[in-house]
C-alpha cells in the first residue's frame, strides 16, 4: 500500500520544513509514504526525511539530461538532490499546460531510465464519462505506458480531482481493474481522498494506495490516510 501527497503549488521550503519535522514524528503504520513538494521545497524534505521510511517526490520531470529547456528540471538532477521518485502527467499539466500522451512517455521513460520512481497519472474528464469513453481514455492513456517495477500509475478521474466528488468504491475499482488489465502495474486512486472516504476506496481489491491532493497539505489528515491505509 503506498500513499503519496502531491502538494500541487503549496509549501515553499519554510513550510515543508515544518510539516516534515511533524511527519517525522508520526506513526505511519507501516504504509510506503511519499511526499511531493514543490521543486524549490524538495532540497529541503530530503533532508529532513534522510534516514526515515517517507519519500520525497517531484511533480514532474523532463525527459532530457540537460539542455535549452527553460523551466524544466531533469532526472539526474532530481537524482543529485536525492530524490526518489516523480510524478508524471498530472490531468493539471495534461489540462493547463499542454502535457500530451506523448510528452508523458518520453517523462516517464527517461525517468524510469535514469533510477526514478514514477507515478503516471491517468483519467477520464466528466464529459468523457458522460460519453461512455471512459476505457478509450485509459486504454489510449496506458498505452504509451511499459510495465516496469519502478512504475506506479496513478487513477484520478479528472471530475474528482480537487472538487470534492470522490468516485464511489465500485466505480474506483471498476476503472482500477482495467487499468490493470491494460499494464501489469500497481495502481493508485486519486481524486478528493480524505481520512473520511479512505478506508472505504483502500479497501478495494485492486485499489493500491491513493494519491492524495488537498489532504496530503495538513499532517492530521494526511497520516490520517495513511493510517487508514495500513488497515485495509
Ligand atoms: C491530486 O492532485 O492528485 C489530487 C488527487 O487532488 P485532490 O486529492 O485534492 O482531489
Amino acid at each position: 500500500m503506498l500513499i503519496a501527497g502531491n502538494w500541487k503549488m503549496y509549501k515553499g521550503p519554510a513550510e515543508t520544513a515544518e510539516f516534515c519535522l511533524a511527519l517525522r514524528d508520526e506513526e505511519l503504520g507501516g504504509v510506503d509514504v511519499v511526499v511531493c513538494p514543490p521543486y524549490v521545497s524538495l532540497a529541503v524534505a530530503v533532508q529532513l526525511l534522510a534516514g526515515t521510511e517517507i519519500a520525497v517526490a517531484a511533480q514532474n520531470v523532463h525527459w532530457e539530461d540537460e539542455g535549452p529547456y527553460t523551466g524544466e528540471i531533469s532526472p539526474p538532477m532530481l537524482r543529485e538532490l536525492g530524490v526518489y521518485g516523480a510524478i508524471v502527467g498530472h490531468s493539471e499539466r495534461r489540462q493547463l499546460f499542454g502535457e500530451t500522451d506523448e510528452t508523458v512517455a518520453l517523462r516517464t521513460r527517461h525517468a524510469l531510465a535514469a533510477g526514478l520512481f514514477v507515478i503516471a497519472c491517468v483519467g477520464e474528464t466528466a464529459e468523457e464519462r458522460e460519453r461512455g469513453e471512459m476505457e478509450e481514455v485509459l486504454r489510449r492513456q496506458v498505452s504509451v505506458l511499459d510495465a516496469d517495477d519502478n512504475l506506479v500509475v496513478a487513477y484520478e478521474p479528472v471530475w474528482a480531482i480537487g472538487t470534492g466528488k470522490t468516485a464511489t468504491p465500485e466505480m474506483a475499482q471498476e476503472a482500477h481493474a482495467f487499468v490493470k488489465s491494460l499494464l501489469d502495474v500497481p495502481v493508485l486512486y486519486g481524486g478528493s481522498v480524505k481520512p473520511d472516504n479512505a478506508a472505504e476506496l483502500l479497501g478495494q481489491q485492486d485499489v493500491d494506495g491513493a494519491l492524495v491532493g488537498g489532504a496530503s497539505l495538513e499532517v492530521d489528515s494526511f497520516t490520517a490516510i495513511c493510517r487508514a491505509a495500513t488497515r485495509s
